[in-house]
């Protein structure tokens, strides 16, 4: 006799987003990311860091080198150090467009 297995345990559905583990303040009272480690004073910016930073690609990208960052004013003012005679712009990568 064969026995019908609808359900694995174990086995999460491909679609499900791998949930992070439940977050416990450290001992010196930081919430540290699951993933990547970074920390944080408050859970709410944790939080916020899982749901919009966490894993993310940098979507900002310098014109004239591979420099790339995960906020606009970093490309400017990298655009000015390093390469001080082009002007100063940002390609958003996500939305495939320059910044001025
Ligand atoms: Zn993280
Ligand atoms: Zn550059």
């Amino acid at each position: 006799m064969k026995i019908r297995v609808d359900y694995v345990p174990g086995t999460a559905p491909q679609q499900l987003p791998s949930h992070p583990k439940d977050v416990h303040a450290q001992s010196d009272g930081r919430f540290q990311c699951p993933r990547c480690n970074t920390s944080f004073t408050r859970k709410n910016n944790l939080h916020n860091h899982l749901k919009f930073q966490c894993g993310q690609q940098p979507r900002f990208n310098c014109p004239y080198c591979e420099y790339r960052t995960k906020h606009s004013p970093n490309v400017r003012t990298h655009v000015r150090r390093l390469h001080p005679s082009q002007q100063v712009y940002v390609i958003d990568v996500l939305l495939h467009k320059n910044l001025l």
